[in-house]
């Protein structure tokens, strides 16, 4: 390689500047989320995973190129052997690098273990995915979760002391579209934000998305049936739009990958848990850093040439419909969520 990497940031051909990544370090999980994987699932071996070394030196590289913030996520994270280690790794480069921000998304069932040493390791922010308040619809809607796990787990989160926790609810109807204010008055009440998330075509599922399908436009409208909503110019560098509910400390958010682009501000790219580098979350534009990362193993300049090279494919928007699914074959526990 002739190049050397002395840019110190990621700027793609639409002038857009990468400072965020997601990093799914794990395709398993505890949890069967009916939107999000089969029933029966086949994991990828083991072997074909990053290690979490090779996440440390992934992510040390993408910092050194002004990335600000890195979401770790999966599959489920916190069921990853050792992840604690990692996180004390990557909390440690936010002294040596541009990295500001560390957050995790989790489905909160590993966070009465976890949540203090997260905290302790330099975790800021923390997403939990909370779909429903009713034990047996949490039981169908994840098929092996337990509401009571998750609650504990919220709990826990609290006492531990992140900045903020924020909860993820995946709405869908038919399923818990009747939870909408129910949800949102729990997040009031224990001074939590939310985001309303719209189902994403990612993966072959067992029910017909296009009847399940329900827009941030319909979820927003019941809130603001039962709340007022203040525009909000809170900006977590994530694709939710923001709203404050009046009169309370909780924010709302929507995430609505369907009814309102938001390609044209596009931060952030994906490494799916065997590294392979995505560009866009519904595209297949990618570049394979495990394959850098494992056939020169320490040349950090190397590898962040690779990425700085990857902003060139870095395409302009996804294209995704519901009604043609699954656009992407990919299920969001390998992507990332
Ligand atoms: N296991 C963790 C969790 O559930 O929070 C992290 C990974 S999960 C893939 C990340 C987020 O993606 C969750 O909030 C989940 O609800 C959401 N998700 C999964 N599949 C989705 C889909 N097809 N459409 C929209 N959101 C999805
Ligand atoms: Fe697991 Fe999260 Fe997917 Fe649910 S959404 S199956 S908790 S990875």
């Amino acid at each position: 390689m002739t190049e050397v990497a002395t840019q110190t940031q990621l700027i793609d051909r639409f002038g857009r500047r990468v400072n965020y990544v997601r990093m799914s370090i794990t395709d398993r999980c505890d949890f069967r989320c009916v939107y999000c994987m089969d029933e029966e699932m086949v994991f990828m071996p083991r072997q074909q995973l990053l290690s979490l070394e090779e996440i440390v030196s992934l992510v040390g590289a993408f910092a050194e190129l002004g990335v600000e913030k890195v979401r770790v996520t999966g599959g489920e994270p916190l069921v990853r052997k050792n992840v604690d280690w990692l996180f004390k790794e990557l909390g440690d480069l936010k002294q040596t690098t541009a990295l500001k921000e560390l957050t995790i998304t989790t489905n909160g069932s590993q966070l009465p273990k976890y949540a203090e040493s997260l905290v302790e390791s330099g975790v800021d922010r923390i997403n939990i995915s909370l779909d429903s308040l009713k034990a047996d619809r949490f039981k169908a809607l994840t098929r092996t979760g337990d509401l009571n796990g998750v609650l504990n787990g919220i709990r826990s989160a609290k006492k531990a002391g992140f900045k903020r926790i924020k909860l993820n609810a995946v709405i869908m109807k038919g399923r818990n579209e009747d939870e909408i204010v129910d949800l949102a008055r729990f997040a009031i009440k224990n001074d939590l934000d939310i985001s309303y998330i719209e189902e994403m075509p990612l993966g072959h599922v067992t029910h017909d998305r296009s009847e399940s399908y329900c827009s941030s436009d319909e979820v927003k409208a019941v809130l603001e049936s039962v709340f007022a909503l203040n525009a909000s110019d809170a900006n977590t560098g994530g694709p939710s739009r923001y709203y404050q509910l009046e009169g309370t400390g909780s924010k709302v958010g929507f995430i609505s990958p369907h009814s309102h682009n938001f390609c044209e501000s596009c931060n952030r790219v994906r490494v799916t848990t065997e590294g392979r580098l995505l560009l866009c979350l519904g595209q297949e534009h990618s570049v394979d850093l495990r394959d850098i990362l494992r056939r020169y193993p320490g040349d950090k300049t190397r590898l962040k040439q690779v990425i700085i090279n990857s902003m060139e494919i870095k395409p302009k928007g996804h294209d995704f419909n519901v009604r043609e699914q699954p656009v992407i074959f990919r299920h969001m526990s390998v992507t990332g969520g």
